[in-house]
C-alpha cells in the first residue's frame, strides 16, 4: 500500500491524444519526496537540456506535494514546474488553494503533460475517467469566467479548475495559471500551459488517502494547530506588523501600509515616496479596502485566511492575496481603488502581479525618455491609469508595442535597443524581483538574491530576521523561544547583529555564517516545495509551526519512511543540486548569480566575491558553481556527474 501519495501519475500525450494512468516509483519518493523533488528528477530524465520551452518536447508537470490531501495544516500546494520561457532555466511555480488536495483525492501525484494539441483544448479528470474535451468555445474567455463555464458545464460546484487566460493563450512570458483562490504566476509557467494548447484542468476527487500511523499523525497536525492558535494570541515583537503573525492575512486585514508605501520603490522600481504615507491616505485606503473586501477566505484546511474576496461594483468578484493589492498601484503612482480595480482584469487575463505592473511602468519610462516614441504607444490615452489598462490589454494580445513587452523587461529591452537596457534594472536571471532598493549590502540577502533557483525573494527568504535589532535586550527577548532554529549557533549569528558598528551590516554576518543562514532558509523552502506545504505555515515567517524538528515525524507517521533530521537533510541537498543541475545544464553560470545593480547603494565587490566564494565552498561546489563530483556521489546523483562529464561541464578524472 502507498501511503500519503496516490502512487500514480496521470502521463497526457497532447500530441496524440494518449491518456495514461502510470504507477510510480516508491523509491523515488525515499529520495526525493514529491511536489517539487520528484518533478525535478522527471525534467532531469525527460527534458534535454537543449529543449527550448515551447518545444514539444519540454514538459509541463502539475505536481502534488507528498503531504497534500492529509490532515497536516496548510499542506494544499499545487508545484508547476517547466522549462521558463522568461529566464530559459527550470521555472516551477507554486499555487496554494484547493487544486492539489482535489487531485490527490482523483486519485494522482501529478498530471504530466507532453507534446502540443493542435486545438485548444481543456482536461477534465473525474476519479479514474480523464477525457480531453474541446475548449473552442472558452477561447478568450477569463480564466475566472472559464473556471466558472467549466463547473456549469460538468454540472458540479465542487469541481476545481486551474486555468489560462488570454494571456497563457497568447504565450505571454508572464502568464499565470490561476485557480479562483491562488495562481502559479511567476516564470511563465501560464505561457506553457497555453503552448501546449490547454485551457483548463478540471478536477474531482472523491477517493481517500492512506496515512501510514493515523493516530500519530493526527497529533502532530494538533499540535501545529495549537501553535497556531498560541501565535496568534503571542504576536512576535518589535517587527514590523507584517511580520509578526503567521501566513500573510495581515494585507488584507490591516490598513496601515506606511511599510510597503513608505519603503518599497513606485512606478518602475526607482522612486521611493518616504512621506506618502499621511492620515488622510490612510482613512482614503481603509474607506476603499473595507468597501471592496467582502470576506477573508482560506486555503484548503488553513485557518489563516489569507485571501479576500474582493467586489468592486460593476466588475466581477475575484480573489485577492497578498501584496498584489499594491503592486498595480504602485507602479502607476496610483491609488488602492485602481489597485483593487485593476488587478480584477489582471487575474481574469492571467498574469502575474510582480511582472506586469513593473513592466507597464518600464514602458512608461521608455516613452518619457523618446525611446518608445507616439508610433509605438499609438492610441494610448494619456492619463497614467487609462495608460496602464491600455497597455495591459496590449499585453496580453500581443498587440503593437504589446508584443515586445509581452516578454518582460529583460526581452523586451533588448529587442527595442537604444538604451532601453538601462531601464530593465530590476531583474535577476531574466526576472522582475520586488521594486526594493536599499542602502547597505546585507550578505545574507546577497547570497539568498544571487543563488536562488526560483528567482523570486519571497520564496527564499525566511526564518531569520531581515534586520537586526536596534539593541541587545530585544534580541534576548527573540531567541528566548526560538525553538525552530536547527542548530544553537544561530541564536548566537543574531545576538551578535548590530545595526551598526564592527557586527553590522555587510562584514557581518560573516561569509561563513551568511552561508549557512541562507542554507537553512532555502533549505526550508525545498522541504516545503517537496511537501505541499505553504510556505507561510514554514519557510516564510518567523518562528513557524513546522520546521526542521517536527517535519520528520510528519514525513514518517504520514509515509511510513524511516525520517529523521538527517534523511532529511539529505532529501533537500538532492532536491537542491538536482534542481542546481538542472540549470546548469541550461547554462547558468557564476555570471548569472547577481541582485539587480541598484538593489544596494552601498555595494562591496570584494565581500560579495568572497561570499559567493564561500557559499559555493559551503555548498561542495566548485569556482563557477558546479556541483563536485564528490557532492554529487553522497547524495546518490552520480548519473548527473556522468551527464556533466560527457558533456564536458567537469572533466573526466
Ligand atoms: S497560510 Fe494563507 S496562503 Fe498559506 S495555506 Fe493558509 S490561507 Fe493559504
Amino acid at each position: 500500500m502507498r501511503y500519503s501519495e496516490t502512487g500514480f501519475n496521470l502521463e497526457i500525450d497532447l500530441s496524440r491524444g494518449n491518456i495514461e494512468r502510470v504507477e510510480t516509483d516508491q523509491r523515488l519518493t525515499e529520495l526525493h519526496l514529491g511536489g517539487l523533488g520528484t518533478n525535478a528528477k522527471i525534467l532531469w530524465d525527460r527534458v534535454p537540456p537543449e529543449t527550448d520551452p515551447f518545444s514539444s518536447d519540454n514538459l509541463l508537470i502539475i505536481g502534488t506535494g507528498l503531504l497534500c490531501g492529509t490532515p497536516a495544516v496548510g499542506a494544499n500546494r499545487t508545484i508547476v514546474s517547466t522549462m521558463s520561457p522568461q529566464t530559459l532555466f527550470m521555472g516551477y511555480s507554486m499555487m496554494g488553494g484547493f487544486f492539489a488536495p482535489e487531485l490527490k483525492y482523483a486519485g494522482y501525484d501529478k498530471v504530466i503533460f507532453r507534446g502540443k494539441s493542435p486545438k485548444l483544448i481543456y482536461v477534465w479528470i473525474n476519479n479514474d475517467k480523464v477525457e480531453l474535451r474541446d475548449a473552442s468555445h472558452l477561447k478568450g474567455k477569463g480564466a475566472n469566467e472559464t473556471a466558472e463555464l467549466i463547473r456549469q458545464e460538468l454540472k458540479d460546484p465542487n469541481i476545481h479548475v486551474a486555468a489560462i487566460g488570454l494571456a497563457g493563450e497568447n504565450r505571454v512570458f508572464m502568464a499565470s495559471i490561476e485557480q479562483g483562490r491562488s495562481s502559479a504566476s511567476r516564470q511563465g509557467v501560464g505561457a506553457v500551459m497555453g503552448d501546449k494548447g490547454i485551457k483548463a484542468i478540471a478536477v474531482r476527487g472523491t477517493k481517500d488517502i492512506n496515512i501510514a500511523r493515523p493516530a500519530e499523525y493526527i497529533g502532530l497536525c494538533n499540535d501545529v494547530l495549537n501553535y497556531i492558535k498560541y501565535r496568534a494570541e503571542h504576536p512576535i515583537m518589535n517587527v514590523e506588523p507584517i511580520f509578526q503573525g503567521l501566513g500573510s492575512p495581515q494585507e488584507m486585514k490591516l490598513i496601515d501600509e506606511k511599510w510597503h508605501t513608505t519603503g518599497f520603490m513606485w512606478g518602475n522600481a526607482r522612486t521611493r515616496r518616504k512621506d506618502y504615507w499621511t492620515k488622510e491616505v490612510e482613512e482614503k485606503w481603509r474607506e476603499t479596502q473595507e468597501s471592496v473586501r467582502t470576506r477573508l477566505i482560506s486555503c484548503y484546511n488553513c485557518p489563516m485566511k489569507c485571501g479576500a474576496i474582493i467586489s468592486v461594483p460593476g466588475i466581477s468578484t475575484y480573489m485577492m492575496k497578498c501584496y498584489s493589492k499594491l503592486t498595480y498601484t504602485m507602479a502607476a503612482f496610483s491609488n488602492l481603488d485602481f489597485g483593487f480595480t485593476i488587478a480584477q482584469r489582471a487575474t481574469d487575463y492571467g498574469v502575474d502581479g510582480f511582472s506586469t505592473p513593473q513592466t507597464m511602468a518600464f514602458a512608461l519610462e521608455l516613452y518619457e525618455a523618446g525611446i518608445l516614441t507616439d508610433q509605438d504607444m499609438s492610441g494610448m490615452p494619456s492619463d497614467t491609469e487609462g495608460r496602464f489598462y491600455w497597455l495591459l490589454d496590449r499585453i496580453v494580445r500581443r498587440e503593437g508595442i504589446g508584443d515586445i513587452l509581452a516578454n518582460g523587461t529583460y526581452w523586451a529591452a533588448k529587442q527595442i535597443g537604444k538604451g532601453a537596457e538601462e531601464y530593465a534594472h530590476n531583474n535577476i536571471k531574466k526576472h522582475e524581483q520586488l521594486p526594493l532598493k536599499l542602502g547597505m549590502l546585507n550578505p545574507v540577502y546577497f547570497l539568498m538574491y544571487c543563488t536562488g533557483e526560483k528567482a523570486n525573494i519571497t520564496q527564499i527568504e525566511g526564518q531569520f530576521p531581515q534586520e537586526p535589532f536596534p539593541n541587545k535586550e530585544m534580541r534576548e527577548e527573540f531567541v528566548k523561544d526560538w525553538i525552530q532554529v536547527p542548530d544553537e549557533k544561530f541564536k548566537k549569528y543574531f545576538l551578535d547583529w548590530e545595526p551598526r558598528g564592527e557586527n553590522a551590516n555587510p562584514h557581518y554576518p560573516t561569509p561563513q555564517m551568511a552561508s549557512e543562514i541562507v542554507e537553512w532558509m532555502e533549505k526550508m523552502h525545498y522541504i516545503d516545495d517537496a511537501l505541499g506545504v505553504c510556505a507561510g505555515l514554514s519557510s516564510f515567517p518567523l518562528k513557524p509551526p513546522y520546521h526542521m524538528h517536527n517535519y520528520p515525524a510528519f514525513v514518517s507517521a504520514a509515509t511510513g519512511i524511516d525520517m529523521d533530521q538527517a534523511g532529511l537533510n539529505q532529501v533537500y541537498h538532492r532536491n537542491r543540486n538536482l534542481i542546481r543541475s538542472i540549470n546548469i545544464r541550461r547554462g547558468l553560470s557564476r555570471a548569472d548569480e547577481k541582485p539587480p545593480e541598484d538593489h544596494w547603494k552601498k555595494r562591496f565587490p570584494e565581500i560579495e566575491e568572497k561570499l559567493l566564494d564561500t557559499y559555493y565552498e559551503y555548498k561542495g561546489w566548485d569556482r563557477n558553481g558546479i556541483p563536485k563530483k564528490e557532492t554529487l556521489h553522497d547524495l546518490g546523483l552520480d548519473y548527473i556527474s556522468e551527464d556533466f562529464e560527457q558533456r564536458g561541464i567537469i572533466k573526466h578524472e
